[in-house]
């Protein structure tokens, strides 16, 4: 299967980068790892006139944060480099094992997290641990750049509130104030397969009481869905196993997800009951995010 026809650039920096989109605009697409892009090409489902690779901004690759700061992300970070990144292993270890955990080595080494993010599919395993974590991301044009917090950033299926002429260039992590955080995924193998279901949790404790919980729910929805009725459940309350339980009932019956050859709506949900109340338990027992 060949790729159509197209034109190439690979700028030496941002500001020629953001130039050529301009110029090109919708005709162009942006090349990242190319996991899914080319992908998609092959297969005609984009016929970009122009595609403009990242790969000489390598400033875009680099993941950092000082003590106390906010941790910085850029968007050409693999997913294996987020995986093995002993900073993110040791203050975002979610992070880290959410990357760790999805598709296979050889994805994993080029897919990157801006892609990962601006695909927009509501199975991508990265957006959900990264909006319970409070993350925000740049986005830059010739224009200038703007901050949006990720939660904000998806509208549906490969829709989100990206401009033609915008770039993702970093994600922006707050430094945690949370006791513990998790994402778990059930997918039909260990490796390569999509998430069937996947739900990301952050969660607040003192003592035995949760003090704050955020939840988002991975192919449960078109986007990557907040399950705040689950949230309320388990807020202000001392944990027990009966309340864990009835916080997953109370995300499954907000989740909703579609049917497709990889389950059905009715698993899907089952599913995301018994994974809602798996990553609170596992995040209410981290002493770690
Ligand atoms: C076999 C296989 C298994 C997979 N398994 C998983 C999985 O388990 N979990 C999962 O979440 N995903 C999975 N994927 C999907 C895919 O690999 C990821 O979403 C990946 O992170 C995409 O990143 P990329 O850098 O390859 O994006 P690309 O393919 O380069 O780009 C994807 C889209 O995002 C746009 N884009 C990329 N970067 C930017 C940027 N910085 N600014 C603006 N636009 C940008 C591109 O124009 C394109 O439209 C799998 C894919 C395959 C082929």
């Amino acid at each position: 299967m060949y790729l159509p026809d197209f034109d190439y650039y690979a700028p030496p920096d941002l500001s020629e980068a953001c130039r050529l989109l301009r110029e090109f605009g919708s005709r162009a697409k942006i090349l990242a790892g190319g996991t899914d892009l080319l992908h998609k090409m092959k297969h005609e489902e984009f016929t970009p006139e122009v595609i403009i690779s990242l790969k000489n901004l390598s400033a875009l690759r680099e993941i950092r944060s000082e003590p106390g700061q906010d941790l910085l992300i850029g968007a050409l970070a693999t997913q294996n480099e987020i995986a093995n990144s002993s900073l993110l292993q040791e203050k975002y270890r979610s992070i880290s094992e959410a990357a760790w955990n999805m598709a296979n080595n050889q994805i994993r080494h080029m897919g990157t997290i801006g892609g990962n993010i601006v695909n927009a599919v509501p199975s991508a395993d990265l957006p959900p641990i990264l909006i319970v974590l409070g993350a925000r991301i740049t986005l830059v044009s010739t224009e200038g750049e703007r901050t949006v917090p990720l939660e904000e950033f998806f509208l549906g299926v490969h829709k989100t509130v990206i401009r033609d002429d915008e770039i993702l260039t970093q994600v922006i992590v707050p430094a945690q104030t949370t006791t513990g955080s998790t994402y778990i995924r059930f997918g039909l193998r260990k490796s390569g397969a999509l998430a069937i279901a996947g739900v990301a949790v952050a969660v607040t404790m003192e003592g035995e009481i949760c003090r704050s919980a955020r939840i988002v729910l991975a192919a449960a929805a078109p986007l990557p869905l907040r399950a705040r009725q689950a949230e309320q459940v388990i807020v202000g309350q001392r944990v027990t196993p009966g309340l864990l339980e009835q916080a997953g009932l109370a995300a499954a019956q907000e989740s909703r997800p579609r049917s497709s050859i990889r389950g059905s709506t009715e698993y899907r949900r089952d599913l995301i009951r018994v994974l809602t109340r798996r990553a609170l338990h596992k995040a209410i027992q981290k002493e770690h995010i």
